[in-house]
């Protein structure tokens, strides 16, 4: 026979218990030692996934694993996994004696970086507190980048009650039966809609159904115009993109931060077959959200190719770069310094272009041929002529020297 309330709908592990302490009239240690089956008391347990969910269903007269994945934040963190770690996951949070909470504590961390505070939505406790005497928790209202609450479409009220576990007695309330819900700016109505649309998604995804996200994301990423000409997804645009629409502000605070001048920011990487990097969920959400409101609008985000090889006036170039070229041979002379031509060809500032089609600067050739024979070069062609008269044999002259004897 159930002790424990049965769950509302999608209220979250950690209300059922904030309740069953209630409905009990117990303190919270005593409580949580008796649930928890404790032999050295427990005063604390994590709010969003909890340990011994095998346990806490039994109290609460529903199977194991619907508990799981109707009550916990379970579905979402796993989402992106791949099948075969989900069912590991899965098997370990059932197991009548949870072995490792420290590993689920980490696991719920996918939540709790980016949503560290406990939400609610104002008519949604009116209306439970009408329907069923209390208020709850819901868990949707609790998932990363959610402002509105997904059956009103209102915005939620965050409190300043820490998500992550229950362990003190700020912890313990429910949300407040009577609050008035505000309508949100329009402005971000879109972009919240968006995003509120996109977790549902996640949230509602079966655990075993395999989805090609990747592939999804290329697709309406090309829908969304992110191509560059040659055909190609222009990824780094699409960063761009995306940085803007949701602001560096936001993307701070669920810790989405991004580098624009890297061609490895985590949009580009989502879109990137066979990326096996891990990354946060609200990641994935804030990319589907993203490519989802811009399936309509294409030309805006066609975006040219730069020229690969840039067409250039060689002429102009050859004979710029032998006016420089006169010059350093001058001050090198007067130096009396050796150097390279590839020195030279760096210090004038055509070394690539030059390397790659000397023909495309006779003059600079002409002078450079001309300073390889001198002695000026470091590496002079068939030799310096001092060494030219000591070694002549390793230029297949013959010696002088030699000649004396
Ligand atoms: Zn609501």
């Amino acid at each position: 026979m159930p002790i424990l309330p049965r769950p509302y709908p999608d209220e979250i592990v950690g209300s059922i218990l904030l309740r069953g302490r209630r409905h009990l009239g117990l303190a919270l240690k005593p409580f949580l030692t008796w649930v928890f089956q404790s032999r050295h008391g427990r005063s604390s347990c994590s709010f969003v996934l909890g340990p011994s969910l095998a346990r806490v269903s039994s109290l609460c007269g529903l199977e194991p694993r619907e508990l799981l994945v109707h009550h916990t934040v379970f579905p979402y963190i796993v989402a992106f996994l791949p099948a075969a770690q989900v069912e590991r996951l899965e098997r370990k949070l059932l197991l009548p004696q949870p072995r490792n909470p420290r590993s689920t504590a980490a696991l719920a961390q996918n939540v709790l970086s980016s949503s560290p505070y406990r939400r609610y939505c104002p008519t949604c406790a009116r209306e439970d507190q009408e329907r069923y005497g209390e208020t709850y928790w819901h868990r949707a209202h609790q998932l990363p980048a959610i402002t509105l609450c997904t059956e009103h479409r209102t915005p939620l009220v965050q409190t300043s009650i820490r998500l992550a576990v229950t362990s003190s007695k700020a912890e313990l309330s429910l949300p407040p039966p009577s609050g008035t819900a505000h309508q949100p700016a329009e402005a971000s109505t879109a972009k919240a809609l968006a995003l509120l649309d996109s977790t549902a998604r996640v949230l509602q995804k079966p655990l075993e159904t395999v989805v090609n996200w990747c592939a999804q994301y290329q697709h309406m990423a090309r829908v969304a115009g992110f191509v560059h000409p040659s055909g190609d997804l222009a990824t780094g645009r699409l960063a761009e993109a995306l940085f803007h629409y949701y602001g560096s502000e936001a993307l701070a605070e669920l810790q989405c931060e991004m580098n624009l001048a890297s061609t490895q920011t985590w949009p580009a990487l989502l879109l990137r077959p066979g990326n096996k990097q891990p990354t946060s969920v609200v990641r994935h959400v804030l990319l589907d959200a993203f490519l989802r409101s811009h399936q309509d609008d294409k030309p805006q985000h066609v975006v040219p190719r730069k020229r690969k090889y840039p067409t250039r006036d060689y002429v102009a170039l050859d004979q710029l770069a032998a006016t420089r070229l006169r010059s350093l041979l001058a001050d090198v002379t007067a130096q009396g310094r050796r150097v390279t031509m590839s020195h030279l060809l760096h210090e004038i500032g055509i070394r690539s272009a030059y390397l790659h089609g000397s023909e495309r600067f006779p003059r600079c050739h002409e002078l450079l041929e001309s300073f390889k024979r001198s002695d000026l070069s470091e590496r002079q062609l068939g030799g310096r002529e001092y060494w030219r008269r000591r070694l002549p044999s390793r230029w297949g002259l013959a010696s002088s020297k030699r000649r004396r004897t």
